[in-house]
């Protein structure tokens, strides 16, 4: 039997995610998956500006810009359709380069997803393969058994590091001994799709309706594709609703007299939104990530873009553990990173929960007075106004001081910098070195030693102008383009740039076309 070096439960987004950025880096892995086709079913439909920065690392940026749409932002309204609050993004003003809000279908985006992974020849992708149990003997060997669905022939191949990202119900935190604690969120939804050619005309963001005796979410997701979700009350189940004219009563503050021969139910279905976190994410070289980690209910659209959030913390360690030389130990911080980061992100979510749902006749009094004040809650302020996510805690690999400025944590960001680049596609998947003072000749030949890239931000640019905010002169940026450290002191930093080259560093920057396959 031979060992792969990484085996991905689960294609969905989180999967094919991890395995394009361990293809990058030449990590052989293997992706199994109990179907052979994506879902097709609607899930999924807006993700913010950091998640694009992840989908431009894939190769494509592009791609998913034709299939999706910016939003204006999201505005709260009373149970009467009254604006009660509005927090508007403008697409053309992003630190990363990317609107802060993008509308889109999941399955399209899978596709897309799945349609990338294929240039990458060190990654296969296995349809028909339900995995049914995993074990580790603890010496650095997995064995992950599958079913194989078109002949019911049983395979078992033999694995150095699984990645569970299989979903909601993960057979792998099963194996793994980790349970989902229950976050106490848990309402029943009505989610309905609609195609229609006729225009709306309706405001170009997420609408939020806070009304406890029927909470919904309109939004358009595409130039003739709209979403509507509500909450269901006690009794309603989606028989209630499978037809336009019974629908029509929900959707008719948006539809208005649009007939119904121009509308197209495309699918119309229940929700039970949760809010879960596993108790642990790893055990061994046995990883969870994505849904199987954690559960949020979609009310700010994050529970996708934390999955994919994970393969981007996750991939670039392991690569660096398996090729690059970087020591085992970096794995523990894939979960002291992402753990708290998520777990903030599921209280958003609720907080958004609450705003729309909480309280009765109260709860509507409280909110035509709170709500409009919310934009000046600093961290809600960050997430709904700036789509910015908070600072990861502190690990070996993000090193903090005491002081509310730093940069460590925070992602970098992706400005314009040279021939019309962005500086991610300058920066590609290794450790950088973002400075505005040009480094002496034996800080360059110690961070090329350690393979790590140097840009020197000129005087007044947008980068100047961010380290001066951080109360620093350079920053180390690591390959999922978090800052690990910053500071004044340049030959200190260098000291700590860790050593980071994985067989591919020397190749052309992947972001773009496979250099292998033009
Ligand atoms: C109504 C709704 C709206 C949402 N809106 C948003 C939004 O706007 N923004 C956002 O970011 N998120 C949103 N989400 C959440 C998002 O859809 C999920 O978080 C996302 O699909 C999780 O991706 P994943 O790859 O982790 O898991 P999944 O998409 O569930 O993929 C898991 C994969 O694993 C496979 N699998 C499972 N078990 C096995 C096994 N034993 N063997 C082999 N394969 C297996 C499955 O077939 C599947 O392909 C929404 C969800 C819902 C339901």
């Amino acid at each position: 039997m031979t060992t792969i070096p990484v085996v991905i439960v689960g294609a969905g987004p989180t999967g094919i995610t991890a395995a394009t950025l361990l293809a990058q880096y030449g990590v052989e892995c293997l992706v199994l998956d109990r179907w052979a086709t994506v879902y097709a079913q609607p899930r999924a439909v807006h993700l913010d500006d950091e998640i694009f920065c992840i989908i431009a690392r894939l190769g494509i940026a592009d791609q998913f810009a034709a299939i999706s749409r910016p939003a204006r932002g999201l505005r709260l309204l009373d149970s009467t359709n009254r604006v009660l609050a509005e927090f508007h993004r403008d697409p053309a003003h992003t630190v990363h380069g990317f609107a802060q809000a993008n509308m889109f279908d999941q399955p399209d985006l899978e596709a897309l997803l799945r349609a990338n992974l294929k240039r990458y020849p060190c990654a296969e992708m296995r349809g028909d393969a339900e995995v049914t149990d995993i074990a580790d003997d603890g010496q650095g060997r997995i064995l992950v058994t599958f079913g194989d669905r078109s002949d019911g022939a049983t395979h078992v191949v033999e694995a150095n590091y699984v990645l569970g990202c299989d979903g909601a119900n993960s057979v792998v935190r099963s194996c793994i001994g980790s349970s989902m604690r229950d976050l106490k969120f848990d309402q029943r939804w009505l989610v309905v799709d609609i195609a229609t050619t006729a225009d709306l005309e309706q405001w170009d963001g997420v609408h939020q309706v806070c009304d406890p005796n029927r909470a919904a979410t309109y939004m358009r997701i595409g130039d003739t594709r709209y979403r509507w979700e509500f909450q269901l009350l006690p009794g309603e189940t989606t028989d209630d609703f499978g037809t336009l004219a019974a629908l029509r009563p929900l959707i008719a503050a948006w539809v208005g007299d649009i007939p119904p021969a121009d509308l197209k139910l495309v699918r119309v279905t229940e929700y039970t939104f949760r809010a879960k976190l596993a108790d642990r994410w790893r055990r061994g070289n046995i990883f969870l990530l994505g849904d199987a980690a954690h559960l949020t209910p979609p009310f700010i659209g994050q529970g996708m873009g934390a999955g994919l959030r994970d393969a981007m913390n996750l991939a670039w360690k392991l690569a660096g553990v398996l090729k690059g030389g970087l020591p085992p130990v970096v794995l523990d911080t894939y979960e002291q990173e992402r753990k708290p980061h998520t777990r903030f992100m599921i209280g958003m979510a609720l907080g958004m929960g609450w705003a729309m749902t909480a309280g009765g006749d109260v709860g509507n009094h409280i909110r035509r007075l709170v709500v409009p004040g919310l934009r000046l809650v600093p961290g809600l302020r960050d997430k709904l106004v700036e789509s910015r996510t908070p600072a990861l805690h502190r690990s070996a690999l993000v090193m903090k001081a005491h002081a509310p400025w730093q940069l460590a944590g925070t992602l970098c960001p992706n400005p314009v910098v040279a021939d019309g680049k962005r500086l991610d596609t300058a920066l590609g998947i290794r450790f950088s070195m973002v400075t505005t003072a040009p480094p002496l000749a034996f800080q360059r030949a110690l961070l090329e030693e350690r393979g790590a890239f140097i840009h020197v931000a000129e005087r007044g640019s947008e980068l100047a102008r961010w380290l001066r905010r951080g109360h620093a002169t350079a920053a180390i940026i690591r390959p999922d383009r978090t800052v690990m450290c910053a500071g004044r002191n340049l030959s200190a930093l260098c000291e700590v740039v860790p050593r980071f080259v994985p067989s591919e560093y020397a190749q052309p920057n992947p972001i773009g076309p496979d250099p292998r396959r033009t």
